[in-house]
């Protein structure tokens, strides 16, 4: 009776690999590390001359690659070609303006991944409680191959899904097989739910504009503790040594710990808050940039991220980007939506509608908002919460105005929908703001602008 949609997720599964099998992941990871600086560095030399190589030519050029360097020829030919698609993905996002500059990849950027893109290469067979078996060229398609992968899946895949890819990473010692999928699902009905801005932040986690607030487990004073003995056993290490390859894997354990209980605690959020409200607002706390450096799965958003900032910073955000696709997952699942706003000023803007006064000096104390024009005074994050849900019902009324004077057919009723905006929503506001607001409509990625949101 209802309506199909199409989705496409991913699940991560964790594998046990035994005998030769971790060897030969590492072989295949590292060759496609290699392909990726070596195929980097000739498209720096042919700009350089003023030229230009894209895929196919490099992808033509892989044969005569293998040729010369034998060990290029071990590795599955569809994970090299993966290789160069990805490269030439950076490229044109970089090209757009989308992303920096791609860059090379080192070994201890969190282990060597590597994907397999075609269905016909690969098999999943799923046996009782979430025993499963994988089959990769080289692993399990051929008798004197390294055989069949062992895989557990904590949760099946919907009825009919297909896989369309497969990616092994291996984050400490564990490894894991990310499965990308296709499935059709019941369309679900629109959740009516009520309409919430959220706002993330350093101190509260996630605040939400009715108020409630939502914690993530920080590590504890003994996990901490742990944390500091290991760095430092690390330090002392001498490098090359086996003890100090030891010692990176202890520590290289404690972090992928901690991010596991992070990412299950976000998750529930995502769950509890896709459950009672049907619209969410975020800020766009420029997510399209962090998708470009982190360039990962649902499952698994980027693990080379933290080298790109301060370390504290990234971490934080590796949580406010998971939280963000968690919620865009969840709300997809009930049929809500998540919309994200432009940041600017949602700290500092008064959410009286009756006041809108935009200033700094309303934020004179960290936690508290007190305006310096009306005298609102509440929760600094609390106010900010209702800032975003404001400018996302603003937003949503904009398009709907836009839409409808698009089937009206005719030329503009008004010239900008600002007007019309300000009538019956919660938080018109001063004039100068309403203009900054409308000049920056959605699509346009927005400005991080961190240290302004949190100060
Ligand atoms: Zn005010």
């Amino acid at each position: 009776m209802s309506e199909t949609t199409t989705i496409r997720r991913g699940e991560r599964c964790r594998i046990y690999p035994e005998n030769g099998q971790p060897g030969g992941f590492r072989k295949i990871g590292g060759a496609c590390r290699l392909l990726h600086n070596v195929a980097l560095e000739q498209r720096r030399t042919y700009s350089r001359r003023g030229r230009y190589i894209g895929y196919h030519e490099q992808a033509a050029q892989l044969a005569e690659l293998k040729e010369a360097y034998p060990f290029f020829a071990e590795v599955p030919h569809h994970c090299l070609q993966q290789v160069l698609r990805d490269l030439d993905t950076a490229f044109q996002r970089f090209f757009k303006g989308q992303a920096g500059y791609p860059k090379p990849k080192r070994k201890r950027d969190g282990g060597d991944s590597f994907r397999f893109p075609d269905p016909a290469q690969f098999r999943i067979w799923v046996g009782d409680n979430g025993n499963a078996w994988l089959t990769l060229p080289k692993f399990g398609k051929r008798k004197d191959d390294l055989g069949e992968i062992r895989m557990r899946m904590h949760r099946p895949l919907p009825p009919g899904a297909r896989v369309k890819s497969i990616t092994i990473s291996q984050e400490a010692e564990w490894w894991y097989a990310s499965l990308n999928y296709e499935a059709e699902v019941n369309a679900p009905v629109p959740h009516l739910g009520e309409a919430v801005g959220g706002d993330m932040g350093v101190a509260v986690p996630l605040m939400l504009s009715t108020g409630e607030t939502f914690d993530v487990p920080k590590q504890t004073e003994r996990e901490l503790e742990r944390l500091r003995r290991l760095e430092k056993s690390l330090a002392r290490k001498k490098r090359g040594s086996r003890n100090r390859e030891k010692a990176r894997r202890a520590l290289a354990r404690h972090h992928a710990k901690v991010r596991r209980r992070r990412r299950d605690a976000l998750r529930k959020i995502a769950a509890t808050v896709a459950k009672n409200h049907g619209f969410i607002v975020l800020e766009d706390l420029n997510v399209k940039n962090m998708t470009a450096s982190a360039s990962g799965t649902v499952e698994e958003p980027g693990t080379n991220v933290a080298q790109k900032a301060g370390l504290n910073r990234a971490i934080l955000e590796i949580g406010w980007y998971t939280l963000y696709l968690f919620l865009k997952e969840a709300a997809e699942k009930h049929g809500g939506r998540v919309l994200l706003v432009p940041p600017h000023h949602t700290s500092q803007t008064c959410p009286d509608p009756k006041c809108g006064h935009v200033s700094p000096a309303n934020r004179a104390e960290r936690s508290t908002f007190a305006c310096v024009a009306c005298g609102h005074e509440g929760h600094a994050d609390h106010v900010a919460a209702k800032n975003i849900l404001a400018r996302g019902l603003e937003m949503v009324q904009a398009e709907a105005d836009e839409s409808q004077s698009a089937k009206a057919a005719k030329p503009r009723k008004q010239k900008t929908s600002k007007k019309t905006v300000a009538g019956g929503l919660p938080a018109p506001a001063c004039g100068d703001l309403g203009a900054a607001r409308s000049a920056k409509q959605e699509g346009r990625p927005a400005r991080a602008g961190g240290s302004e949101l949190h100060p």
